[in-house]
């Protein structure tokens, strides 16, 4: 029997089966690796070299530009973000594995069998669900598009002579284009990303008309996004361990979700590879997954806080709070990336500071 199967060939599914080289892993996804880009496809360049896919860097920048109302920041980030071609990425990072992949639907599990659309029947002494949002390997069914706890985006790819030029990534907060959410405009080589995302159920494409309309934004070349999942969900369920976004891995507040995702898919690489080479028993290893999981829970709590502040605050309270965390804004000089340290969002969930595992 194939000794791993993972099912979805993202950021959360690749970065484990590269921790899993050398082993018997079947990796299956609905499409083509890299076929279907979702994201904006930011990152830390730091965590973009460590997963080895420096070379699908487009731009790469530490300056924010945020804005709410009518109010302006400009902050240097304590480190240099990135954008990524997302096929690029997804290809670099499979390199580095060597799993079998199969292009296949996974429709739902019945007695441990992972099913597929045209009726395969996959399986393996250990699986991993990085199948994202969907969480298709869950014992009660996959995840319905309708689910509460999922927010949405939807992004253009704007040729970059069709986009107003932006000081490094830009973020805008502003009732006027989203009721709860945020817009960005990400420079990424020939093109920008501009996009929103939303808290709460509220229709996407009139909301990214608003901000083309406004930013005088061009056609864009390119549309896509989806779901995201970022209220955490139990991260072991009936002998699968479930990865990024199928655990609800992504960030609250701001909707990063590479970051947990290469974190929490190399954690259960490792697990399930020290398994295999008899280092730990399956349920130490499944228990030490779960506690990973736990541990950040406190963080999640607080960032999904935020987000419902953020969904019920009118701008011009959200204005003072910016002024208070980052000095006057609109006219001041660069703040110090002092705030964005105190607030140890950049320091959590970096898969390149694991610790080896067990
Ligand atoms: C518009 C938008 C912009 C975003 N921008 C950013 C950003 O700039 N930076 C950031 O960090 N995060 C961003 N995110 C969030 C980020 O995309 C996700 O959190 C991240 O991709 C999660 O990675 P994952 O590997 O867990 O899941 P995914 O990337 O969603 O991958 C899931 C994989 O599973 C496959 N799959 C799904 N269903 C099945 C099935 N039934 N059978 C087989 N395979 C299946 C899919 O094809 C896919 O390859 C954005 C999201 C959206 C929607």
């Amino acid at each position: 029997m194939t000794e791993v199967l993972i099912v979805g060939a993202s950021f959360a599914g690749l970065t484990a089966a590269r921790e899993l080289r050398g082993r018997d892993v079947l990796l299956v996804d609905r499409s083509p690796i890299g076929a279907h880009q979702t994201s904006a496809c930011a990152l830390p360049v730091s965590l973009a070299e460590w997963l080895g896919i420096g070379d699908a860097i487009l731009h790469a920048d530490r300056r924010m530009r945020l804005r709410v109302g009518r109010d302006t920041w400009r902050v240097d980030l304590p480190e240099p973000f990135c954008t990524v071609d997302y096929e690029a990425a997804c290809r670099l990072l499979a390199a580095q594995g060597d799993a079998r992949f199969a292009q296949v639907r996974i429709t739902g599990r019945a007695a441990g069998v992972a099913i597929g659309a045209d009726g395969e029947r996959l399986t393996a002494d250990h699986l991993v669900d990085a199948s994202g949002w969907r969480r298709v390997l869950d014992p009660a069914g996959p995840t319905p598009g309708a689910d509460v706890r999922l927010v949405t985006g939807t992004e253009d790819h704007v040729p970059s002579a069709a986009a107003p030029p932006t000081p490094g990534f830009d973020f805008i907060f502003d009732r006027a284009i989203l009721r709860a959410g945020y817009a960005w405009s990400f420079p990424s080589g020939d093109h920008a990303r501009v996009g929103v995302g939303s808290f709460v159920r509220e229709p996407l494409n009139p909301a990214l008309g608003t901000l083309r309309e406004r930013e005088r934004v061009g056609a864009g070349t390119e549309r896509h996004g989806g779901a995201i999942s970022c209220v955490p969900r139990d991260p072991v369920a009936d002998g699968v361990l479930f990865v990024g976004d199928a655990a609800g891995h992504a960030l609250p507040l701001t909707l990063e979700g590479i970051r947990p995702a290469a974190y929490f898919g190399c954690a259960a690489g490792r697990l399930v590879r020290a398994v295999l080479e008899g280092g730990l028993e399956r349920p130490a290893a499944e228990a030490r997954y779960a506690a990973l999981h736990a541990a950040h829970l406190g963080g999640y709590r607080r960032l999904l806080r935020a987000q419902r502040w953020t969904r019920r605050t009118p701008d011009a309270l959200k204005r003072r709070a910016v002024r208070r965390w980052l000095g006057p804004g609109a006219t001041a000089a660069d703040p110090p990336a002092r705030p964005f340290r105190q607030l140890r969002y950049l320091d959590v969930l970096r898969a390149e500071r694991l610790p080896a595992l067990p």
